[in-house]
């Protein structure tokens, strides 16, 4: 499979001359075999992805880990929706009062956004999930609940004995007094088991962290313990802050490597970047 990332900026959309490098848009991961699409995530990062969509696809499935504006703001802008022979499906969790149909309608209607969901001119199946299973094609899509404020779940897409794992918004550590703990004990665990490639939120640094515990996010410290503690092979951090430039998260990186014992195939995910797994 092969898989490009185009957008893994975390809470607000932030272009500027500064932040060229890794990218100013939110989260959108395309995954591609054959002539499956699936789309993690349908943050602003959606709408270039749409642009360079090849003309032939023509079956859509948007992932959604939850509905936080930086995961869906994008999903308006993406072209296909206006186009009568695409059919796009779309998986997510439900809120707690509201369905999920319910809550995409919240945003596809005035004063939010122009068009409602119900004139959306391309064929929009919308499937609700919560600890799930279920096929795309020849992948295998598991979902489960972890630990995010409001019904969020993180992604697991297995091909054949290929794993990609895909957890932007997560902080395992929460209400831990000894991270990482035992592996049943920890949210996402099932989600990034031996996964090839684990996206995974790494907002912040150990003191940004500690003064913003509960507001969902991870430190890069916890996500290379969660991805040490998962055995995954390889560490993408996504979810930068919207603050940080690029040479402050080049630092970050630099850092964290100078002051660890890593052992760990990790990177800071950028906008552009594409993995091909077997
Ligand atoms: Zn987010
Ligand atoms: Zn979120």
């Amino acid at each position: 499979m092969k898989v490009i990332i185009w957008g893994c900026r975390g809470s607000l959309p932030s272009p500027g001359l500064e932040k060229n490098y890794f990218g100013g848009n939110t989260a959108c991961v395309q995954v591609e075999h054959k002539k499956t699409c699936i789309i993690l995530d349908g943050g602003s990062g959606i709408q270039r992805l749409g642009e360079n969509l090849k003309p032939e696809t023509l079956e859509i499935n948007i992932l959604l880990t939850h509905l936080h504006l930086d995961h869906i703001m994008g999903l308006g802008y993406f072209k296909p929706f206006y186009n009568p022979k695409c059919t796009i499906n779309i998986w997510g969790p439900s809120g707690t009062s509201k369905s999920l149909i319910v809550r995409l309608t919240r945003y596809f209607s005035p004063p939010f956004f122009p068009v409602r969901f119900k004139e959306l001119p391309a064929p929009v199946n919308v499937m609700e999930i919560n600890n799930s299973s279920f096929k795309i094609d020849d992948f295998t899509v598991r979902s489960e609940y972890i630990c995010h404020p409001g019904p969020t779940v993180g992604f697991r897409l297995e091909l054949d004995k290929t794993v990609l794992a895909y957890i932007p918004d997560h902080e395992p550590a929460l209400g831990s007094a000894h991270f990482p703990d035992l592996e049943q004990w920890s949210s996402g665990y099932n989600i990034a088991k031996e996964a090839d490639l684990l996206f995974h939120d790494g907002q912040y640094t150990n003191a940004q962290y500690g003064r913003r515990i509960g507001w969902g996010h991870s430190s890069i410290e916890q996500a290379v313990k969660f991805a040490k503690l998962s055995k995954v092979k390889k560490l993408v951090i996504v979810h930068h802050d919207p603050a940080n430039t690029d040479s402050q998260l080049k630092e970050m990186f630099q850092d964290f490597n100078q002051n660890n014992t890593v052992n760990l195939d990790w990177i800071m995910g950028r906008e552009n970047a594409v993995f091909q797994l077997a």
